[in-house]
């Protein structure tokens, strides 16, 4: 793999997905068009493996990704499973002790609490995709609520989850495909889980501590995760980190504006693979999809470094023409 010679000055992007599977055409586009903007505008790009929870998360899926990135041509200048750089390690899993310290500030902070409601552990290491079902957490075991002397006491006692409170306030932010977001909080999520009662460390708390200490500056994911983003936002103003840049991707589609689902054998790239796709008919489709090119020809991601423009990409729905092969 070539190691690009980045300009540090620029700082870093990063692809960061989870290892819970092999990759299809959604974590692609995100892939794509991050390295892109990544490429044209001289930050390093990271690759970090989002493995925390231990449940879904296998090593063997982290190096099926890393092979359908070389495959596609997406090269990485950190991370990896191999962890490459400075500000390892680069898998989420390895990186429970930096949590623990960033945790800490916030506990020295005032601005959590340890909380006994059973739910708190429902899927908080995953990234909270908008499809989920999440629920507002009511505030039930906020000290106040709770009394001071009983959170203490059962604290040390009784396995918890640990809850950021939150303000009662707009977090605004501009997107460089959604545009202006305003997010309240208390009516969002309510007080969120940074840390789990079985110790894992919730997708939060982790998200912000890597980007932040990775000199990440700029964020591109998928739009499921754009009303996350004020939670970090929050984070990153409570530990006084600088925030990157964000932009959010849309969803792909298919030509019957059918979302493209995880299952569908035609969005997997090991299906594609398996029957003899190019990798250089997928980037021409997606960048087709993107509206960074104008026809969905087969291209390499190198040759349209020049074309990615965040201006280009509309918030709407992409989409997916059918495969050129
Ligand atoms: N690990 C998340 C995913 O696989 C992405 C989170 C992020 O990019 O902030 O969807």
């Amino acid at each position: 793999m070539k190691v690009m010679d980045a300009d540090f000055s620029a700082g870093a992007a990063r692809f960061a997905p989870s290892p819970s599977g092999r990759m299809h055409l959604g974590n692609v586009f995100t892939a794509l068009l991050s390295w892109l903007s990544a490429r044209r505008s001289g930050r390093r790009w990271i690759l970090r493996i989002e493995d925390l929870d231990p449940q879904r998360s296998k090593a063997e899926y982290a190096l099926h990704i890393e092979d359908d990135l070389r495959w596609l041509g997406l090269d990485w200048d950190e991370g990896g499973m191999d962890d490459r750089g400075e500000a390892g390690p680069y898998s989420q899993s390895r990186r429970g002790e930096i949590y623990g310290e960033i945790l800490g500030r916030l506990e020295r902070l005032g601005v959590t609490y340890p909380c006994f409601c059973r739910r708190a552990d429902i899927m908080a290491t995953q990234a909270p995709h908008q499809t989920d079902g999440r629920i507002v957490y009511a505030g039930t075991c906020r000290p106040e609520r709770l009394g001071y002397g009983e959170s203490r006491r059962r604290a040390v006692s009784e396995p918890h989850a640990v809850r950021i409170m939150v303000p009662d306030e707009e977090i605004c932010f501009d997107d460089r495909v959604f545009g202006r977001q305003s997010v309240a909080l208390s009516g969002h999520c309510g007080d969120f889980v940074v840390r789990r009662a079985d110790g894992a460390w919730a997708y939060q708390l982790a998200v912000v501590a890597d980007d932040a200490l990775m000199g990440v500056t700029e964020v591109v994911r998928g739009c499921d995760l754009l009303l996350s983003t004020a939670q970090q936002l929050y984070l990153y103003r409570l530990l006084g980190f600088d925030a990157p840049s964000f932009a959010h991707v849309p969803l792909l589609v298919n030509t019957g504006g059918q979302r493209l689902s995880k299952r569908d054998a035609s969005a997997s790239l090991e299906s594609l693979r398996a029957r003899g796709a190019r990798p250089q008919s997928v980037v021409g489709r997606l960048a087709f999809a993107a509206g960074i090119i104008d026809r969905p020809e087969p291209v390499a991601p190198t040759d349209i470094i020049g074309e990615m423009d965040w201006n280009r990409i509309k918030p709407q729905e992409a989409i997916l023409t059918p495969e050129i092969d």
